[in-house]
């Protein structure tokens, strides 16, 4: 099962979450069917989401549109407060690999552009924060969103691992953040860390992954497992929300559309349902809307 955990240094001056996926990026390549880097990108920036809904306090919803000009297109995905997330990849068809090592290519694919995150607290008043993409690697980009928008020094690690048929094996990372009051040298320890952190991929596929990457974060200095909350792959879609999507479209639309197509057949993007009214239904909602 999918989790987070937050952790801190008992001496207060670090903090950081450690987050296995792995079965939330399963799930999205199943609703999807995406082909390798697609995969391994919006698995990316399925894990960033969560990381930015962990993020936050009390009750929210956080969009995150990663939004670039290569051949990924845009990834958007939705993450709340309470361990879901949902999302989607414009083209799902890019599957490219060095020749060499095998390894799936993300950051060229997804070229330049925008890393969008939108905090919606439920007050009908969204906050948008926007930074440019720095790698398209979307791990990187996080931690400069992280510290440039937050202003708080962050370090991001995370990754999708796929096995020799292109399946999810593992997916996961970590977040790491200094709080105000760290010491310079406390600092230069825990960066010294960082830089020589094996592969997150390979503490993803050791025995217990949370562990290996709280000791692949901490060494040995003292820390505190604050909570442990579930991840999954959820859409709240449902057959109600796109009736009123229907209904918006007024009498007139929808009398054409029942007309020239007796019916309508609406796909879910995020998780791709589908939903069909027929012309009975289609005539209800001209009468009742
Ligand atoms: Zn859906």
């Amino acid at each position: 099962m999918d989790k987070l955990i937050k952790s801190i240094a008992e001496s207060g001056s670090f903090r950081a979450f450690v987050l296995d996926g792995t079965e939330t990026v399963k799930t999205a390549q199943e609703k999807h069917q995406t082909l390798s880097s697609s995969t391994v990108a919006l698995g990316r920036a399925l894990i960033a989401n969560y990381i930015l809904a962990a993020n936050q306090k009390g009750d929210s919803k956080i969009t995150l549109k990663v939004i670039g000009n290569s051949s990924f297109g845009h990834i958007i995905s939705v993450a709340d407060t309470k361990g879901h997330v949902k999302g989607y990849i414009q083209n799902t068809g890019v599957d490219i690999k060095k020749t060499a090592t095998g390894e799936v290519l993300v950051g060229p694919f997804m070229g330049a552009g925008q890393f969008v995150v939108i905090t919606d607290y439920g007050t009908g008043n969204p906050y948008t924060s926007t930074t440019p993409l720095i790698s398209g690697e979307i791990g990187e980009d996080l931690a400069y969103y992280l510290t440039e928008s937050e202003q708080t020094p962050s370090a991001v690690g995370l990754n999708v691992l796929l096995d020799e048929e292109d399946k999810v094996k593992v997916a996961g990372g970590f977040m790491l953040q200094v709080l105000p009051g760290a010491k310079e040298e406390e600092i230069a320890r825990f960066e010294k860390r960082i830089q020589e952190m094996p592969p997150i991929s390979q503490l993803l596929t050791s025995q217990d992954p949370m562990d290996a990457l709280l000791t692949a974060i901490y060494g040995d200095e003292p820390y505190k497992r604050l909570s442990e909350e579930k991840l999954s792959f959820s859409c709240d879609c449902s057959r109600e929300r796109f009736e009123a999507a229907l209904l918006t479209l007024g009498q007139a639309e929808l009398t054409a559309l029942k007309r020239e197509d007796q019916q309508a057949e609406i796909t879910c993007q995020f998780c791709g349902k589908h939903y069909l009214f027929t012309e009975n239904d289609l005539e209800g909602l001209i009468e009742h809307g």
